[in-house]
């Protein structure tokens, strides 16, 4: 009895989180913010040389503007210049 209870419980998660992706998603495909692996892969690589040397010459795979890093506490957030409409990464605990 108590795994069939259990079951639900994990269940009922799975289905809220797949929920959420799905928000998560339809909010990042409307802001154009949905990236490939290999858009990630970029931008992680630039976000670490911009942590460590101050400076990439890596551009945002996706229009070739400039990338910019800003740091808010813990968290830092990699962007695009080309701002709102195109791409941006966030990475806690840099
Ligand atoms: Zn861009």
């Amino acid at each position: 009895m108590d795994m069939d209870i259990n079951l639900t419980i994990i269940e009922k998660a799975k289905i809220r989180e797949n929920k959420i992706k799905e928000i998560e998603d339809k909010k990042l495909k409307l802001y154009g913010l949905r990236k490939t692996n290999e858009e990630n892969e970029i931008l992680e690589k630039a976000l670490t040389e911009l942590a460590m040397y101050n400076k990439t010459d890596i551009t945002c795979p996706r229009c070739g503007n400039e990338l910019v890093l800003l740091t808010k506490g813990a968290s830092s957030e990699l962007k695009c210049l080309n701002d709102n409409i195109c791409i941006k990464i966030i990475s806690r605990g840099i």
